[in-house]
């Protein structure tokens, strides 16, 4: 595993004071055999180690900073470039705005074709038309039009018609007429890469102009997804790379080398069957994956963005005071609600992710929590120890809840405060304590 490996192989570096040519050269050696068991291609493996050692050994090592902790950061740095830095956007010139998806049979193009369509409807407003451009096997174009019945899309099909070329062009012809601004071209693929398919496929580019040619690869065949996206982007010149199945056991190597082999930008990436498993691409993020920090890192840096240092250490003193109250429990809750999604931050949790996976957690689950501290007064807020049966029963009239639930509420309060003054005896805050988990 390469996490695991380059972890070890950066522990080698800690304790020592500089990063010298010496210590360097076997840390790297180990980063290179972990990147190469993870099928990034040798070529780039090398490449990379290279830079690497060359960004390393010109390095001043401040004294605060660990060689270990500085090396961590120059290879996350250059596999963030190296994947592109940024996350590349889609080009949605054109009326209609015309995507083209290739890759072989199986690699997820039918499926991302309505994850596409779906998300540039909701996001961008866009009228997608699907079309069906796998001729040749009955059960595609059927698996097109239930996506498309999914998502409320319409799907442009010729029974009958073996013509995959004409049927691209046609359905172009029929968008233009009824007023589709988007176009997404689903096609066959093979189980290996042959003539025949490419030279359809690339009939279809020559006909139709697309805006974009998405390549789609399955992330978890390895090596093989260099040499079938370097095979296509010979032939198609296309514009951008979709990987797929990184939900799975995956090698974040494909990522890597398809990159730097192809050098086209990797835009999209596919993280489930479902139809709402749909990421751009971030670079930085998968360099996280890569060196196996989990999504940890921009975790706590959406956190750490959120979480005012002022305001934390007044928390913290009134915490050691006993004197948190439900005004700062609101105002934490608010914090957090900040933060974005509590699904997709809980998901960045590394080991975390796949066990919630199917759990429902929304943004409402505070609603309820938060309707029966609007309805307590001010004095109750501030001083939740005078809270009596009577006045229970008021808050929960009030909030339009149960006086079973402000009594949970309430006991939870009471535990929290609890363990927060525990932890502030220990002298955490709560970022520390996020870094140490
Ligand atoms: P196509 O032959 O290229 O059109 O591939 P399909 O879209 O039919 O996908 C092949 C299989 O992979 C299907 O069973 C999909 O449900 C599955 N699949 C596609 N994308 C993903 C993904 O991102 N994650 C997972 N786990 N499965 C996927
Ligand atoms: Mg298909």
């Amino acid at each position: 595993n390469l996490s695991e490996r380059l972890e070890r192989s950066f522990k080698l570096l800690k304790g020592q004071g500089k990063i010298t040519e010496i210590n360097v050269a076997e840390t790297l050696k180990d980063v290179r055999r972990a990147l190469l068991d993870a099928d990034v291609n040798y070529k780039v493996a090398k490449q990379f180690t290279d830079t690497v050692k060359a960004k390393a050994l010109g390095q001043n090592v401040i004294n605060a900073i660990k060689p270990s902790e500085l090396m961590v950061k120059i290879v996350h740095d250059e596999l963030t470039s190296l994947m592109g830095g940024d996350t590349a956007p889609l080009n949605l010139s054109g009326n209609p705005t015309v995507i083209l998806m290739s890759g072989l049979q199986g690699s997820g193009k039918t499926t991302m074709s309505g994850k596409l369509a779906r998300k540039l409807k909701s996001e961008k407003s866009k009228r997608p038309l699907l079309v069906a451009g796998d001729v040749y096997r009955p059960a595609a174009i059927e698996q097109l039009k239930v996506l498309g019945e999914q998502i409320e899309v319409p799907v442009y099909t010729e029974e009958g018609n073996k013509n995959p070329v004409q049927i691209a062009e046609n359905a172009i012809s029929y968008a233009k007429a009824n007023h589709y601004d988007l176009v997404i071209v689903d096609t066959a693929g093979r189980l290996a890469v042959d003539e025949a398919m490419m030279n359809e496929i690339a009939a279809i580019k020559k006909a139709i102009k697309p805006q974009e040619t998405l390549f789609v690869v399955d992330s978890m065949t390895g090596q093989d997804a260099v040499n079938t996206a370097k095979e296509f982007n010979d032939r198609l010149d296309f514009d951008g790379v979709v990987l797929t199945k990184l939900d799975g056991d995956t090698r974040g190597g494909a990522a890597l080398s398809i990159r730097t082999v192809v050098t086209k930008p990797i835009k999209f990436v596919g993280t489930g069957e479902k139809l709402d498993a749909l990421d751009y691409f971030h670079p930085a993020r998968m360099a996280d994956r890569i060196l196996g920090m989990g999504d940890i890192v921009s975790l706590v840096e959406k956190a750490q963005q959120q979480f005012d240092e002022k305001e934390a250490r007044e928390l913290q003193r009134k915490i050691a005071k006993n004197q948190f109250n439900f005004n700062d429990f609101l105002n934490q809750i608010q914090q957090i609600k900040k933060m974005g999604n509590l699904k997709d931050l809980a998901s960045m949790i590394p080991g975390v992710g796949k066990a919630i996976k199917d759990i429902d957690i929304d943004d409402n689950a505070f609603k309820g929590i938060e309707a029966i501290i609007h309805s307590m007064t001010p004095q109750e807020r501030a001083n939740p120890e005078i809270i009596n049966g009577s006045r229970r029963q008021r808050i929960a009239r009030g909030s339009g809840t149960t006086i079973q639930e402000v009594n949970r509420l309430l006991k939870q309060f009471e535990e929290t405060r609890k363990m927060m003054k525990a932890a502030t005896a220990m002298k955490a805050n709560p970022m520390k304590m996020m870094r140490n988990m």
